[in-house]
């Protein structure tokens, strides 16, 4: 039957994953959904936006000393990206794995960069790295109302309950 996520323990993490400006552009987006839907996450946010500077400077102030960086934040705003909230059990660390490494050339076949991306400059997608780091994340892109509470009626078949 349908119980609230809230209900099952564990079950109600969340993270970030946003199909990125070359993944737009190649027309990706739906392939990528598909593949977090199929596994059994719930999509609790989605939104198409031209991220503007200052998220970007905040999503990766962990990096803003790496040579990349420029490169990178003119990457991330050369085009809109799809940003996403997906919830389940595990989705964080279930989610890298789909995602792969960072660097196409050593992300396996299955895996979405292993097998939509050949440059670690133009890797399609991200994917937090952390249940902590998803909470920032998911706060820095979503205003709460933002966020859809809703049971998805298949529950069950993903969750023994
Ligand atoms: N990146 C890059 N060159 C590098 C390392 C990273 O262009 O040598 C970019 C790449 O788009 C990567 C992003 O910076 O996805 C963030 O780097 P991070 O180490 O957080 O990798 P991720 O968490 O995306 O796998
Ligand atoms: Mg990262």
């Amino acid at each position: 039957g349908c119980y609230t996520t809230s209900v099952i323990a564990g079950v109600s993490e969340r993270t970030l994953i946003a199909v990125k400006p070359d993944g737009v552009q190649r027309r990706l987006v739906g392939q990528i959904v598909q593949r977090f839907e199929q596994r059994g996450f719930k999509l609790v946010g989605m939104k198409l936006l031209q991220a503007r500077e200052d998220i970007l400077s905040q999503h990766y102030h962990d990096l803003h000393k790496k040579p990349f960086y420029p490169n990178l934040l003119r990457y991330m705003s050369s085009g809109p990206v799809v940003a996403m909230v997906w919830e389940g059990h595990n989705v964080v660390r279930t989610s890298r794995l789909m995602v792969g490494n960072t660097n196409p050339a050593e992300a396996y076949p299955g895996t979405i960069r292993g097998d939509y991306s050949v440059h670690i400059s133009r890797n399609v997608i991200h994917a937090s790295d952390s249940v902590e780091g998803a909470q920032r994340e998911i706060q820095l892109w979503f205003d709460r109302r933002e966020l859809v509470d809703w049971d998805c009626c298949d529950h069950s078949s993903s969750y023994q309950v």
